[in-house]
């Protein structure tokens, strides 16, 4: 059974003492000890937000890392370097791929990096609205992005990765995909990860995001292939993040 997981990405949002108080909140306000909870600061506060969360069972992650090792890369951070502080990152969010220029082959790079160094990649997939508008291409669309990231890895390292189903066209738009849209997606990526590793699809989480909130998380995930949710502006109140968290259904 596939454990859920709540993540919340808090962009380039809040300054330290807001980070380490919602940081502060989220884990003393965790009820469910069947869920998994995630929070993705800032870089500069990764470390301020795993300090305050110790003694609770909340993973803290960075919001990306770079496909390199170490050397000049001014301002770049390694998943190496993220591993001293933290346990996850998210790759391929679609800000980075639609307004910072990142590739598949960049996503791919860096998903390399974080499973060399030991941490859990959290990899972002999701159609653009142009793609999602022409009938029959948006799910082939997605299956391909699934795939040029995660063909010709091992079962092992298959295995390690979370996958986020994250559709542009609902990222901060407070238009949340359908709970049958959202189905239909996490259920095609499901299929192909089995078709790359034959029995890791039933393994992997795969998660929803966009426009996810306290109102629509219980629907969304009670879908049977949505695992939990990546949670972006409601992910920024602890009380409405943690109700998200209260949301997720009881499989375990
Ligand atoms: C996100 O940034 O990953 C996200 C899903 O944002 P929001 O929840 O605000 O749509």
């Amino acid at each position: 059974m596939r454990r859920p997981l709540i993540a919340g990405n808090w962009k380039m949002n809040l300054g330290r003492s807001e980070a380490i108080a919602l940081a502060t909140k989220v884990a003393a306000g965790v009820r469910r000890d069947d869920v998994d909870v995630a929070v993705y600061p800032p870089a500069i506060w990764v470390t301020d937000a795993a300090d305050h969360v110790v003694g609770s069972n909340i993973i803290v992650g960075a919001q990306n890392c770079s496909p390199h090792e170490r050397g000049a890369y001014t301002g770049e951070i390694s998943a190496w370097q993220i591993a001293e502080v933290a346990s996850s990152v998210l790759i391929g969010h679609s800000e980075r791929r639609h307004k910072l220029g990142e590739t598949d082959n960049v996503v791919r790079s860096k998903i390399d990096a974080a499973l060399a160094a030991g941490i859990t990649p959290v990899f972002c997939v999701g159609e653009t609205p142009n793609v999602r508008n022409r009938t029959g291409e948006y799910v082939p669309y997605v299956m391909e992005q699934v795939r040029s990231s995660m063909s010709e890895r091992s079962y092992d390292e298959i295995t390690r990765m979370v996958v986020a189903y994250e559709p542009v066209w609902a990222i901060g738009t407070g238009v949340a995909a359908t709970p049958a849209d959202a189905q239909e997606m996490t259920a095609a990526i499901r299929l192909a990860i089995d078709g790359i590793a034959p029995g890791a699809g039933e393994r992997v989480r795969i998660l929803y995001g966009g426009s996810v909130t306290p109102a629509n998380a219980a629907e969304l995930l009670a879908q049977p292939d949505v695992d939990g949710a990546l949670v972006g502006g409601a992910s920024l109140n602890a009380a409405d993040f943690l109700a998200i968290v209260e949301a997720a259904p009881r499989r375990i």
